[in-house]
């Protein structure tokens, strides 16, 4: 009993104790908050004004070759008021009303609204007054406030009442930064933009997302025991800044021109459509992979992605019924880069490749022939195909040279049965096809399984293959390819940035051309140029051709596949100048909107002719060839001037024959006139397919109906071509 009324003592003294010891501490709070109140809110108060206060970096620009700002981080101002420090000051609030219209005179505020603001919350101290104000704006309100607080220190030396100032401590500046892109739409795809914080979306805001970014500096503050403000900074480190090798005139050129030609052909077969589905340009330096141009269409606004305001009303309900009716989906589709980002068939432009590795394996030879009777078959009876030449009654006994300037389907084939299937894929590997080029943009598509492999390529699949069907490409990896077929041999990885700076302009990285093999002989090279000089001198690319200038190039047409009606991609890929081949173009034009697209390869021409016109004397590159009254003409209309210098138009006489040879006959080869005997049909008038009877143009040997296929069974009847990927099933389709 003794022992447990002891306890009990115990437990009442220490419950006593800490009942007393809880009284003290509230009496304690309660005096505490009664003598320091005021000082105990203000440092709560400004921990949450200056304890976390981001300073942000600035994002490095994008410039181009010359130096043109193609994208930067503009500094722009928050105006931040502190009620608190403003009837807090030792002015009895009279300092309040000259501060108030300082902001209204200077930043375009409102003075009453203001006055109310400041009377209902007098002791807020981070209001935003106004968000994005220019660097001018601010220095002039700060210009202002130091004269008018000048001139009243003037006036109060001599005042026995004192006048007020403006509070200047009252009014302060936040930076922030807004990304600008001054040229508008200008190499949109290539450029990209930033979301809201700052993160790089598309092209080479993406691509080099951290090499822009920087890091936030911080400021803190802290009010010391005399209740001064005291502050640290760590400063913002800034981004780098990229320097490209775009040549934002080539650029803009491009960009003119393509316009031009979708603004042209608009509604004109499909209505509410564009002049194309997609048309791309990509100019190249053959001698380093670097970008001057690529340029595409649909395109969009940098300054602000979303607006669709350049298109048509028609156009803009289109594109969303194609989007299955989801607008912003329509808008996101303009920021994809058809030229990395989309694949297609390239059709004969791919004869050049077929071309160059056989010569490079020695399974052909310059000057070998080969006869084309309009059509080549394999296969046995039910799974015969025929494979036909565009021209229907065949090129006849043609060489190498003639098969790439006619664009001779039969003498390829028989070419690609030369070199066979397992040398076909190791050069289609060589010159990069089914495999990223890892060109420093973002969205770069993986086309691996849009090519053919060991597996899945049979005969047919390796025929088709030769001129370019069945298998898909990039614009970017078809133009890579060709600038290795025309400089040497030399394959170079395409890239866009050359340099990345620091934010004081010192050098980071310097990013050297970067060859990775030689596809071809040196001795190949000369050949393929010669051979696509023949295609724009006498061939099915005469149009390409500039006033005063020689180039190199080749067509292409392709049939798109798993479409029900035939649509084609056409394509102009070419090099210039002859003599001293610097850079290549590439046309491509997917779906043009005209009556008929099989034979819309004269667009891509057209496009890449009007192209160079102006881009060739850009870049100080001489005329070679005279020229003709029309194109005089011409360039005078275009404001434009002959570089042909009196010596090289004397010197040229050999070339002046083929010169007005080529502007007399502006034939493509699938309108020559055929070498084999055609069979009339007296009734109609027309010629007549000698495999399937269909009516043919009898001054070309073409098929009257555009639908007709060059791909039949053994009747002649039109069938699929085999696809390295099934078109038809559309969550297999990687192009998706
Ligand atoms: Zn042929």
């Amino acid at each position: 009993m003794q022992l447990q009324q002891n306890i009990m003592k115990k437990a009442v003294l220490v419950s006593a104790g800490v009942l007393l010891l809880f009284v003290f501490l509230v009496w304690r709070v309660i005096t505490i908050m009664r003598d320091n109140g005021e000082q105990y809110k203000k440092q709560v108060l400004s921990q949450q004004q200056y304890d976390s206060v981001i300073i942000p970096y600035q994002r490095g620009a994008i410039l181009d070759r010359n130096g043109t700002m193609l994208a930067y981080s503009e500094r722009v101002y928050n105006v931040i008021l502190d009620c608190h420090v403003l009837t807090n000051d030792n002015s009895d609030g009279k300092s309040t009303e000259p501060t108030i219209n300082a902001v209204a005179k200077c930043l375009g505020c409102n003075a009453t609204d203001l006055r109310l603001y400041i009377q209902d919350n007098p002791e807020a101290r981070y209001h935003i007054l106004l968000k994005n104000v220019s660097y001018e704006s601010m220095e002039n309100f700060q210009n202002y406030v130091a004269e008018y607080n000048a001139d009243i220190a003037e006036q109060n030396k001599t005042l026995e009442e004192k006048l007020p100032k403006i509070n200047d401590k009252a009014i302060w500046f936040e930076d922030q930064f807004r990304r600008t892109y001054p040229g508008g739409t200008l190499a949109c795809h290539m450029i990209g933009f930033t979301t809201k914080d700052g993160q790089g979306q598309y092209g080479l805001e993406e691509y080099y997302n951290d090499e822009l970014s920087g890091r936030n500096g911080r400021e803190y503050g802290y009010l010391t025991a005399e209740n001064a403000l005291e502050r640290t900074v760590i400063p913002a480190e800034n981004g780098h800044t990229l320097v490209t090798s775009i040549d934002s005139y080539i650029q803009r050129v491009c960009e003119e021109k393509i316009r031009n030609y979708n603004l042209e052909h608009a509604g004109e077969w499909r209505e509410n459509e564009m002049g194309s589905d997609n048309t791309g340009v990509i100019v190249m330096d053959i001698h380093s992979g670097e970008i001057l141009a690529m340029a595409s269409y649909p395109y969009f606004d940098l300054n602000d992605p979303w607006d669709m305001s350049m298109y048509s009303e028609g156009e803009v309900a289109r594109m969303i019924e194609r989007a299955d009716g989801d607008a912003e989906k329509a808008s996101q589709g303009l920021w994809k880069n058809f030229c990395i980002s989309e694949s297609y068939e390239p059709g004969s432009v791919c004869k050049t490749f077929t071309v160059a590795m056989a010569l490079d394996m020695g399974v052909i030879h310059d000057g070998d022939r080969f006869s084309c009777h309009g059509y080549l078959k394999f296969g046995e009876g039910e799974h015969t195909t025929t494979i036909r030449c565009h021209q229907r009654y065949g090129d006849g006994d043609i060489d190498v040279k003639t098969a790439v300037e006619k664009s001779c389907n039969v003498a390829l084939m028989l070419i690609g049965q030369k070199v066979g299937k397992e040398n076909f894929l190791k050069y289609q590997k060589n010159f990069n096809f089914g495999l990223r080029t890892n060109v420093d943009l973002a969205g770069e598509m993986r086309t691996a399984s849009l090519v053919f492999n060991e597996r899945t390529m049979g005969v047919t699949e390796l025929m088709t293959s030769t001129f370019g069907q069945g298998f898909n490409v990039t614009m970017i990896q078809t133009i890579a390819a060709y600038s290795s077929l025309v400089n040497g041999g030399y394959y170079y990885q395409p890239h866009v940035v050359k340099q990345i700076l620091d934010d004081n302009g010192a050098v980071v990285e310097n990013i050297e051309p970067k060859m990775l093999r030689q596809v071809v002989s040196e001795h190949v090279s000369d050949l393929m140029i010669d051979y696509c000089i023949g295609v724009v001198d006498e061939g099915t690319g005469t149009r390409a051709r500039p006033a005063g200038y020689r180039i190199g190039g080749k067509t292409g047409t392709a049939e798109r596949s798993g479409q029900g009606k035939r649509d084609y991609t056409v394509s102009f890929m070419g090099f210039a100048p002859a003599d001293d081949p610097q850079i290549a173009i590439y046309v491509v034009i997917d779906r043009p909107n005209v009556s008929s697209q099989e034979h819309g390869t004269r667009y891509a021409c057209l496009l890449c002719r009007d192209i160079l016109t102006e881009v060739l004397p850009y870049m100080h590159i001489f005329m070679t060839e005279p020229l003709s009254p029309a194109e005089e003409k011409e360039l005078e209309e275009r404001g434009q001037q002959s570089t042909l210098s009196e010596n090289s138009a004397s010197e040229n006489s050999a070339s002046e024959n083929s010169a007005s040879e080529n502007s007399a006959s502006e034939n493509e080869a699938e309108e020559e006139i055929p070498v084999v005997e055609i069979q009339i049909d007296p009734s109609s008038g027309m010629a007549l397919d000698p495999i399937n009877h269909e009516p043919l143009d009898p001054e070309t040997g073409v098929p009257l109906d555009e639908e007709s296929s060059i791909f039949q069974d053994e009747n002649g009847n039109a069938i699929d071509i085999p696809q390295a990927y099934d078109p038809g099933a559309e969550t297999d389709d990687p192009r998706e």
